[in-house]
């Protein structure tokens, strides 16, 4: 029987994730005719359900399939993990409108890759995928210089190993990052590196993003004090699967859920404190439902709220024509 739910704070949707949702919905409402996003708007299927289901938005892989949707659609939003300059070429060129939902923290990491590609360095970019969204944009700045790093102890297809990956030039080495990687394997992988390669390039403010590292730490706190945690997270979710492996480690019982309805697959046998988490583009109803089933199955159960929520927000992105002019949006 479950006495107690702790509900980590903050969970759920970031500063990024409302912004790029906020353009999608705005200009969903705007234009007169279906809106398309590259990619997921964020990686959530609930989010992606609920926009094509109530705004009717597209999403495409691929900015061709833009002209051969029904409904067509000359503006394109690109997804809060960014993208590569060649996929905004290709938009010019195909003469669609842009709305850029990248979030300003991988632009960030964008502008990093450019100015040290400029500069003639190679570019560790340590991820974990080669075909994540972000590690595409990121490394599209400056395809030739980058080389991509599996975080510590994952490999996967393109990843190098941080352990024998080799380097066209040890002087002039910069290490960048996703920004949603585990916290803890990201600093040793770049502690590997570095004494591998001792003038790697450190940039001074990291990658990781605040709300990567507030959700891993609010994780680790609760931890202790429960006997398992619930991730609500979609396994495409990079910072959600890093909660989910992170409460795995720390409290030995971590299951991740799509929506409320895949408890019913649990076996809480033996938990009497669950702690609860969601990755930063699961949205919060999602969360609230899991705790009216748990309440409804145990009807004295405590609930509680620990941590502090994040006060951070991003300015709406303009649009742009095919010629990178801002074009007016009506409200
Ligand atoms: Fe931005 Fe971090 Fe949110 Fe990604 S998880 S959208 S980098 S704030």
């Amino acid at each position: 029987m479950i006495e107690r739910v702790i509900l980590a704070k903050p969970r759920g949707f970031c500063a990024g994730v409302v912004m790029a949702i906020q353009a999608v919905e705005r200009a969903a409402r705007s234009e007169d005719r279906p809106v398309t996003v590259y990619h997921s708007i964020v990686h959530n299927h609930t989010v992606v359900e609920r926009l094509a289901e109530e705004y009717g938005v597209h999403f495409v892989e691929d900015l061709n399939a833009v002209d051969a949707l029904p409904a067509g659609g000359d503006t394109v939003i690109f997804s809060a993990h960014g993208v590569s300059p060649a996929v905004r070429q290709r938009a010019r060129e195909l003469g669609l409108s842009s709305i850029d939902a990248t979030c300003p923290l991988v632009t960030k990491v964008h502008t990093e890759a450019r100015k040290y590609a400029r500069e003639g360095y190679t570019v560790l970019l340590i991820g974990d995928s080669a075909r994540h969204q972000e590690v595409l944009g990121t490394s599209g700045e400056a395809p030739e210089q980058t080389i991509l790093v599996g975080v510590l102890g994952k490999s996967g297809p393109g990843l190098h190993d941080p352990y024998t990956v080799s380097v066209p030039d040890p002087q002039r080495l910069v290490v960048l990052t996703q920004t949603t990687l585990s916290v803890d394997d990201t600093r040793r992988t770049i502690e590997i590196l570095k004494a591998r390669f001792p003038a790697l390039v450190i940039p001074p403010s990291e990658d990781l993003c605040y709300a990567t590292k507030n959700r891993q730490d609010e994780v680790k706190r609760i931890a202790p004090a429960v006997d398992a945690f619930l991730v609500l997270t979609s396994t495409h979710s990079s910072n959600g699967m890093r909660l989910l492996e992170l409460a795995g480690a720390e409290c030995g019982r971590a299951y991740r859920l799509e929506t409320g309805a895949d408890l019913d697959a649990l076996n809480l046998e033996g938990v009497r404190t669950v702690g609860i988490t969601s990755a930063a583009s699961t949205p919060d109803d999602l969360v609230q439902d899991v705790v009216a089933r748990l309440r409804a199955l145990n009807p004295a159960l405590i609930v509680s709220e620990e941590g502090e929520w994040e006060h951070i927000e991003f300015r709406q992105p303009r649009k742009l024509g095919p010629n990178d002019a801002p074009i007016r949006v009506q409200q």
